[in-house]
């Protein structure tokens, strides 16, 4: 690549909102077959709300929703916010939290009320050896069809309650599937999320292959294992969970909007988080790449 026909493009780019780390990215996207895209912050605004909450027999919501968020106090997941926020604005008591832990991909944990508190998914639920009953199961899967992610709370390792959180699809997600579709460009879903609130979005926004429950490991090792079938690989996303994947694809793409760590790790950046700018730089690429050859 000439440095000349790089910093024209990666010029241009950034004037669409596309910034561009290096030559090497820009040109490796004109080639790129398949598109892997995070669900949470990348097809979604990454900003979700509070929806119900639902105490088991012998505790109340407020309870429930009082000890979700003292759990959520030391995440920084786009979740923990909503759950905070919702906190805040429907008067639950606040409470105080020990022990605190982090579990990437499922959740938190920590001491409150003297207690063993344990908030998340199943797969949390299950590393702690707490059983989830069939009516939490089918609490959660009515919440799926509407798109809501379930988060169960539990107490001195019990189930006492679940709280839903709901997250927007971004305006431009739908339109930008369906045109790397056109340009024959495989999109696919990956996203830690549960089967039924990644199908539900899958569905929204055109995309049949749908990757569920992936640890942060396994979004790598799907890269990895499209990549050895001869797929030139490009990985969209915005989280820490999202590193390694982006690292390890041909070209990655991080959200302007998502973690500093996912932006280092990617050689393209969409400024605003809009994927309608993916299509740019697809363009983009496509005109750099006759440029130079
Ligand atoms: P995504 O791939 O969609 O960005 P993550 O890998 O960050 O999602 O999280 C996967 C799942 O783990 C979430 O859908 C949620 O069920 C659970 N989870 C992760 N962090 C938290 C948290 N701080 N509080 C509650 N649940 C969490
Ligand atoms: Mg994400």
């Amino acid at each position: 690549a000439t440095p000349m026909s790089v910093m024209v493009s990666t010029g241009r780019g950034a004037h669409a909102g596309v910034l561009v780390k290096d030559a090497k990215a820009l040109e490796g996207f004109a080639r790129i077959d398949t598109l892997i895209v995070d669900k949470t912050g990348t097809l979604t605004e990454g900003k979700p709300t509070l929806g119900d909450v639902i105490a088991d027999k012998g505790f109340d919501e407020g309870w429930v929703l009082a000890v979700a968020a003292a759990l959520e106090r030391g995440s920084a997941h786009p979740i923990a916010a909503a759950i905070e926020r919702g906190a805040q604005q429907r008067g639950a008591r606040s409470l105080e939290v020990a022990d605190f832990h982090s579990v990437t991909g499922k959740g938190v944990t920590g001491t409150v009320a003297g207690q063993a508190a344990a908030l998340g998914n199943v797969a949390l639920m299950e590393s702690l050896g707490i059983a989830v009953p069939q009516r939490y199961l089918d609490l959660m899967s009515s919440a799926a069809n509407s798109a809501r992610t379930s988060i169960l709370l539990a107490q001195d390792g019990k189930l006492i309650g679940l709280v839903t959180v709901s997250d927007p699809i971004k305006t431009t997600a739908r339109a930008a599937v369906g045109e790397l579709q056109r340009l024959g460009i495989e999109v696919i879903m990956a996203t830690g999320d549960a089967r039924g609130p990644a199908d539900a979005v899958g569905k929204a926004v055109g995309i049949d292959r749908v990757e569920a429950a992936m640890t942060p490991e396994a979004k790598h090792r799907l890269v990895e294992d499209l990549k050895a079938k001869g797929r030139k690989v490009a990985m969209a996303g915005d989280g820490v969970n999202d590193s390694p994947a982006l690292a390890a694809a041909d070209v990655g793409i991080a959200m302007g909007t998502g973690a500093d760590v996912a932006i280092e790790s990617a050689g393209i950046t969409l400024m605003q988080g809009d994927l309608s700018a993916i299509v740019r730089a697809r363009h983009l690429s496509e005109a750099t790449l006759s440029n130079i050859k």
